[in-house]
């Protein structure tokens, strides 16, 4: 193969090997920052265990392969010795231990040095390979993160509550964005309450920008249909950037046509318009293509030249220097543990129809087709509707986990796990929100416009065709009442559901409903 016949004329003794993971594609990277490249050996790999260790969306796939073997070019050419492993190879050992393994033993590998991974389970098989090969093994900080795991840790210990707003407000002082001196710009941190506009249809709708793929990509594309012909999701239109230049280029056009609404918007959901004014960046940003802090210093920029109003800016940051700074520290302080959270005690299986998108319901319908179609749907989609739906409908935590993982481009163990078993789930129990986000067919019905079309009747609680979010919002606070009535901030849901007097009409509708999504029928 090509690509060995380089390494081994360019690498005459190898002393270092430094494997690089999907979501590692960075120039930055400390890994690489911190090796010579005379006595490097970069190794990636594309394996069937990474692959399949859940049903991974085909469009995923493609994006991360392809972005994988684009990097693994533009290395080269900046000369750095790759062994790039390709899924269809036949040596492949099929996981990562086993490359790094078997190419340990092709070389002359003195030490391993990788970059933390962003998955425990790869942190453990890395931690673990070491003593397996008789060769240490050193570990990176991952410093595309603002926090390390341990200062994370450090502004975790002795606080009751891990509230992101005030690890927010740290990284703020940290970073300088959007202060004016000690104070946050405008005069207040959050401008939450101004992001929850809903939205109307409009004919110059901005859309990503995509891009047209070149023959390394159609190769992917051809690889990942011939290997996965039963996975879910569509991979025709494939239009996602694959190299940081691309990714660059998809920034720069949200910064100039969406970031504008993209605070007013945040929450809104239209039907047929997946990404409204988000700014679909986050694959790029999870796989290493874009990096985070710049993107919120072009955000800022757009703020201070008067192109995007404050609370847009301050809403996108806030998503990046809090939210996913702080559900990365979550995800390290908490796991393995957090992952088997049931704080809920949900049971139900995850029903088909998250992978069919065939309900009746309309809005989880436009979810899981959009999802099957674009690999993404928005945080208020993923929250709201197919979060929400699991959270009162009782399904098992870690079927969703696995579900969420496998159909977003951007999912990623770190990221996606604390968003749903802790924000969407209450799995955990409240360590990361401070209420279940459980919400009835009025909050759909108030952010979208997916009720209007839908079989169901947004204002029913027990008709034939009452919305089953309703029964099931109803039921949820009834069946969990132990665990939630003295919660503070449930106390007036509580009031609220007191006060029904029909809760035993409700409560009858919701076991029809539960029953019927057992069968495939609502
Ligand atoms: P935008 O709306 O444009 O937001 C800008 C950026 O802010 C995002 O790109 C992302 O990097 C960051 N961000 C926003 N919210 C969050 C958050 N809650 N946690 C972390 N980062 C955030 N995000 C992932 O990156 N990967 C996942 O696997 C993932 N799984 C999720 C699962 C559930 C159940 C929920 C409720 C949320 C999940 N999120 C995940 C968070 C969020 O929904 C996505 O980051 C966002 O929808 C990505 O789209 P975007 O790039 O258009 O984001």
């Amino acid at each position: 193969m090509r690509i060995r016949a380089t390494v081994s004329s360019v690498v005459q003794s190898m002393t270092v090997l430094v494997p690089i993971f999907a979501d590692q594609l960075s120039r930055r990277l400390s890994s690489l920052m911190n090796a010579k490249k005379e006595v490097t050996l970069v190794l990636m790999m594309e394996v069937e265990d990474e692959a399949s260790n859940v049903w991974h969306h085909r469009r995923k796939l493609v994006f991360l392969f392809s972005a994988m073997r684009h990097f693994a070019q533009e290395l080269r050419e900046a000369g750095w010795a790759v062994e790039y492993v390709r899924l269809n190879d036949k040596a492949n050992t099929v996981s990562f231990s086993g490359e790094i393994k078997r190419l340990a033993g092709m070389h002359d590998v003195e030490r391993v040095q990788v970059t933390e991974p962003g998955d425990w389970r790869v942190d453990q098989a890395m931690r673990g390979i070491g003593e397996e090969l008789g060769i240490p093994v050193r570990i990176m900080t991952d410093d595309r993160f603002l926090t390390t795991k341990a200062e994370f840790r450090e502004w975790a210990q002795g606080r009751k509550q891990l509230r992101m707003e005030y690890f927010y407000r740290e990284k703020r002082r940290q970073t300088g964005l959007l202060m004016d001196g000690d104070n946050p710009q405008g005069g207040e941190w959050n401008y939450d309450s101004e992001n929850r506009k809903p939205a109307k249809g409009d004919l110059f709708m901005p859309q990503p920008l995509g891009f047209e793929p070149d023959a390394v990509t159609s190769d992917v594309i051809e690889m990942v249909l011939e290997r996965f012909p039963d996975r879910f999701g569509e991979v025709s239109d494939f239009r996602m950037a694959v190299t940081s230049t691309d990714a660059g280029k998809a920034a720069g056009h949200f910064m100039s046509c969406a970031l504008e609404s993209f605070g007013d918007y945040q929450d809104a959901m239209l039907e047929g318009e997946a990404f409204l004014y988000h700014s679909i960046l986050a694959p790029y940003m999870n796989a290493g293509l874009l990096d985070p802090l710049e993107l919120c210093r072009m955000a800022e920029t757009a703020y201070r030249e008067k192109r995007a109003p404050l609370n847009a800016v301050e809403g996108f940051i806030r998503q990046i220097i809090g939210w996913r700074e702080y559900v990365r520290g979550i995800y390290w302080l908490k796991m393995p543990d957090y992952l088997d959270g049931n704080f809920l005690d949900a049971r139900r299986p995850l029903p088909e129809f998250y992978w069919t998108g065939a309900t009746r319901m309309n809005c989880v319908s436009q979810v899981v087709g959009q999802t099957r179609k674009h690999a993404y749907s928005h945080h208020i989609q993923r929250l709201m509707i197919t979060g929400n739906f699991a959270l009162l409908a009782g399904i098992r935590p870690q079927e969703v986990h696995e579900w969420y993982l496998a159909v977003y481009a951007d999912a990623f163990d770190w990221v996606e796990v604390p968003n749903t078993i802790g924000m969407a789930l209450f799995a955990d129990g409240g360590v990361m929100a401070s209420k279940p986000y459980a919400a009835s067919a009025s909050y759909i019905n108030r952010m979208s416009d997916f009720c209007g079309a839908c079989h169901y009747d947004h204002g029913a609680r027990t008709s034939d065709t009452a919305c089953p979010f309703n029964a099931l919002y109803w039921d949820f606070l009834a069946r969990n009442r132990e665990k939630l009535e003295n919660n503070p901030r449930m106390k007036m849901m509580y009031r609220n559901l007191d006060r029904m007097d029909d809760l035993d009409a409700i409560r009858s509708r919701a076991v029809y409903v539960l029953d019927g999504m057992s069968r495939g029928v609502i």
